[in-house]
């Protein structure tokens, strides 16, 4: 065997590498190997461990949908777990085994606030990302009778663009403004929209499907100058850019825990100090009074958690992300004809990569990178099974055939370069052979 061909011994320094970001995942791996496959000598070669799948077995699971949701962090499972089997008491409670959670809340409080650079006050902690969207615009029409009119994007997420249709149902005026073709927002038009009645302005800041951000700091100031409400949905944003409430003059934001790896259930509103505000959630005073509900201390501590691992690895995780991304995206634009990206190149979250593969449905693509253990998806995990295609992509104006052939690869702390590689291995094949079954190509 030529010395210089790499072989099975190079594939274990693969799995190595993985072994160190997974144990577990590892040995379940192992195990099936084990049972089903004839153990690569130290004479095969590496190509042939990844043609069959061999390093798959041992990888396990490829997540590359971290848009959807991330897996929990184990630092954050770990502090969560006391509040399941030691301290389950209710915080409200005036005896010290309940009273006490009050000081663990208080503590991830701070923690949150400090990833958005917020004083802890100025944070309400929600059951998801979706109540607080739905609570920001509801407090703004709520405790501005007079002026019914909201403005927001056509690319929202539901949890936006539904209560939104929901509130031209009930009486009140929406504009759903146009997105450029590339994805991202005219400000001029945005300005222009703005009425005397306008309650308030709330847009995403990253675009859950494409990643295409919006300029949040300039329609802050816009907002600021024509003294209307601003509310951003940051959800994708945050641990993947720095967010400084402050800095950018933001009235309102929400948050969602699950996609920095702490538990789904668990979002947060942030309310500038000094902005009134109406509960959504009508009941006990918890919250100082800001929303009803007994607190669910197990997911706000892992909250607090997730928030402190965001800060400290911000700026290293996404700069390697962002590589382990751009090798991906450039990967199969290059390997594999007829497929473009959609969307921006920049701005754009470091992490999302949306693309179109000419003459596919994305739905059978998925079903084929499933089938190898790839996890991805054409769109909003929360849209998945809708006939329709993406409303964001409909939004650009890209025609419904490219929309229902285009798939968002999201990637995440726990994806590695060999993953990379892997799904850059198998996907040329995959849709060569789609392709040659497809009448549209
Ligand atoms: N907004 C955006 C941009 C999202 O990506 C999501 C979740 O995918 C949500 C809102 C809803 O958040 P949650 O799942 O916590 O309700």
């Amino acid at each position: 065997m030529n010395g210089s061909i790499p072989n099975a011994a190079g594939a274990i320094a693969v799995v190595k590498a993985v072994q160190r970001r997974n144990e577990r995942r590892l040995c379940i791996g192992f195990e099936a190997y084990q049972r089903d496959r004839p153990k690569p000598s130290k004479f095969t070669p590496i190509s042939h461990c990844l043609q069959s799948q061999w390093v798959l077995i041992l990888i396990g699971l490829i997540y590359f949908d971290n848009n959807a949701t991330t897996r929990v962090a184990p630092e954050v499972f770990e502090v969560m777990t006391p509040y399941w089997t030691e301290l389950w008491g209710n915080p409200s409670s005036a005896y010290q085994f309940g009273h006490r959670l009050t000081k663990d809340i208080e503590a991830a409080r701070e923690k949150v606030a400090a990833l958005i650079n917020a004083q802890p006050k100025e944070i309400v902690f929600t059951s998801c990302g979706t109540e607080s969207n739905n609570a920001a615009i509801n407090s703004a029409l709520a405790l501005q009778p007079d002026r019914r009119h909201v403005l927001t994007t056509a690319v929202e997420h539901s949890a936006t663009l539904k209560f939104c249709q929901l509130l031209k149902k009930r009486g009140y005026d929406v504009t759903f403004l146009p997105v450029e073709s590339d994805g991202t927002l005219d400000l001029h038009l945005l300005e222009q929209s703005i009425r005397p009645d306008t309650a308030l302005v709330s847009t995403m800041w990253a675009n859950n499907e494409t990643g295409v951000l919006f300029p949040i700091e300039e329609v802050a100031a816009i907002c600021q100058s024509r003294d209307v409400l601003f509310h951003t949905d940051a959800i994708q944003v945050a641990g993947k850019l720095k967010i400084d409430v402050h800095a950018m003059g933001l009235d309102m934001l929400s948050l969602s825990a699950h996609k920095l790896h702490a538990p789904k259930g668990i979002g947060v509103l942030y309310v500038k100090r000094n902005t009134r505000f109406q509960p959504y959630l009508i009941g006990g005073g918890q919250e100082h009074g800001r929303r009803g509900g007994t607190e669910n201390v197990a997911y706000i501590v892992g909250f607090g958690r997730a928030a402190e691992l965001a800060i400290a690895r911000q700026n290293d995780e996404n700069t390697r992300i962002k590589a382990l991304r751009d090798r991906l995206e450039n990967g199969i634009l290059k390997t594999i004809p007829n497929t473009s990206r959609n969307g921006a190149k920049e701005p754009r979250l470091p992490n999302t990569s949306n693309l179109a593969f000419d003459g596919l449905e994305a739905e059978a693509l998925l079903m084929s990178l499933d089938h190898k253990g790839i996890c991805a998806s054409s769109g909003s995990a929360c849209t998945t099974g809708s006939p329709e295609p993406s409303h964001v992509l409909t939004a650009m104006g890209v025609s419904r055939e490219r929309a229902r052939g285009s798939i968002r690869l999201s990637l995440g702390i726990y994806n590695t370069a060999e993953e990379v590689d892997y799904a850059l291995g198998q996907l040329p094949k995959i849709v060569e052979t789609l392709r040659s079954a497809s009448p549209a190509f």
